[in-house]
């Protein structure tokens, strides 16, 4: 692959002050539909006191207040099937997506057909930027369902002209056959599907490194980004492992990583105003390398569900604002969450929807549940180990660990190791509980906002 090779060169290696300019313009067209179109907006800034006129520029974002999931979740209650913030005609929404939530409760999250293609054109950029090229043949390991990465990617590979094989998850023993006979050569995955997908390789006598795969483009999760579990992959099949990023309700793949694999780009700053907060005062930070924050993303030409600093609890460090590969967007890398939430296969688990699910056991459960955590999160591989209190005999632990399990599969589509043990076993917090209980070494988090040199 030649080194400066772009899907949109104006735009990936815009400067600075060209790309200030053209958010600028974009961000005064999604005000002017935000007010005009938007009542969750509307009554927002009605209440922040705010007019249309106290934004004219980048700098005057900071004045607007936060959207957080929350809100978006009050907002979808209130006014079903996609909540206050639709901002287009509903018979002008052509396709809906959704994501799991704290309670189980999916959020939907609608697209136009322009916003389709919005879509389609940031995640080709990050896939080419992942190396993705018209030649190749990619093997789609990720669910096609609800899911916004799966049919999103499959637009945007085919506009590559890569041939797109939707081989879905749990199609491992297909997986071994279609990979080679098809002459695939990528494959689209989380990293935990990757690593699985390996072993399960060998048990069936297949060497990864034989199938013929020399690109993974790993998302959903993070994990393809530190160095030893690429490591790992790319030792597995011979391949080079590349990540990326996105938000359910913001866009599916937003930064990816090139082939110098030093953090992730920003791949689509005309479509995604990117910010770093502090995630504590709300402040907003300098985007320069060494800076860890939380991300808040704006919209800049969303028609269906338009968000303004949107606040992903992503908590990110940048590595770095210029590439080697000529790409202007700044890279960066997922350092975990700023709140509590787990993620397996690629699946958002939050520890109190777990909870809710085996409370929901009750009187033969106490509600009492820990989850156990043997590397730091988010990303867990499954299954996820549950503790949970019973308050009725062992005789019964048998098939009340089972059904227990099987409600966490079809309501969180997990899957969960459920140890059961006697009343009064766990511990009880005065405060907010401990719902997650780490067994590996913690080590200190970096405090967000404090800038440190990073060699890259
Ligand atoms: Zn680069």
């Amino acid at each position: 692959m030649r080194r400066h090779d772009y899907l949109d060169h104006d735009i990936e290696t815009a400067s600075p002050k060209q790309i200030r300019e053209r958010q600028e313009a974009e961000l005064a067209r999604q005000l002017d539909y935000l007010f005009a179109r938007s009542l969750f907006y509307q009554e927002k800034f009605r209440s922040a006191g705010l007019r249309r006129k106290d934004c004219c520029n980048l700098r005057d974002l900071a004045r607007f207040p936060f959207t957080t999931k929350e809100e978006l979740r009050a907002s979808q209650a209130s006014q079903p099937p996609l909540g206050r913030h639709i901002a287009a005609d509903w018979h002008n929404v052509i396709r809906v997506h959704s994501s799991t939530g704290t309670t189980g409760q999916p959020s939907f999250v609608g697209v136009t057909r322009r916003d389709a293609r919005a879509w389609t054109r940031l995640t080709a950029r990050s896939f080419y930027t992942q190396g993705c090229r018209k030649t190749d043949v990619v093997a789609h390991a990720i669910g096609l369902t609800l899911f916004v990465a799966g049919l999103a990617s499959k637009d945007a590979i085919e506009s590559i002209g890569a041939v797109f094989v939707p081989l879905g998850t749990g199609a491992s023993e297909k997986a071994l056959s279609v990979i080679p006979w098809l002459g695939a050569n990528a494959m689209h995955c989380t990293p935990s599907y990757a690593s699985y997908f390996a072993k399960y390789a060998r048990e069936a006598g297949v060497e990864p490194h034989t199938l013929g795969l020399k690109k993974l483009f790993c998302g959903a999760e993070p994990g393809a980004g530190i160095p030893s579990v690429r490591k790992k992959l790319e030792q597995d099949f011979g391949a080079r492992a590349t990540e990326g990023l996105g938000n359910a309700d913001m866009a599916p793949i937003i930064f990816s990583e090139c082939p110098e694999q030093a953090g992730m780009h920003h791949n689509g700053p005309d479509f995604v105003l990117a910010e770093v907060i502090d995630p504590e005062s709300g402040e907003s930070l300098p985007i320069e390398t060494g800076v860890t924050g939380e991300l808040v993303y704006t919209s800049l030409q969303r028609e269906c569900v338009p968000l303004l600093r949107f606040r992903t609890r992503d908590r990110i460090e940048v590595l770095g604002t210029s590439c080697v590969c000529g790409r202007t967007g700044f890279r960066l890398r997922c350092i975990g969450r700023t709140d509590d939430m787990l993620m397996l296969l690629g699946v958002n688990v939050f520890p109190s929807a777990v909870r809710e699910v085996v409370a929901a056991f009750s009187p033969s459960t106490t509600g009492e549940i820990q989850i156990l955590l043997e590397q730091p999160g988010p990303r867990v591989e499954p299954p996820l180990k549950v503790v949970a209190e019973s308050a009725v005999g062992s005789a019964a632990w048998g098939e009340l660990k089972s059904q227990i399990e099987r409600k966490l599969r079809d309501v969180l589509t997990i899957a969960a190791s459920v140890e059961l043990v006697p009343t009064g076993t766990l511990p009880r917090y005065e405060m907010k509980g401990q719902l997650v209980k780490h067994l590996y070494q913690n080590t200190a988090q970096v405090p967000a906002g404090r800038r440190r040199k990073v060699l890259v």
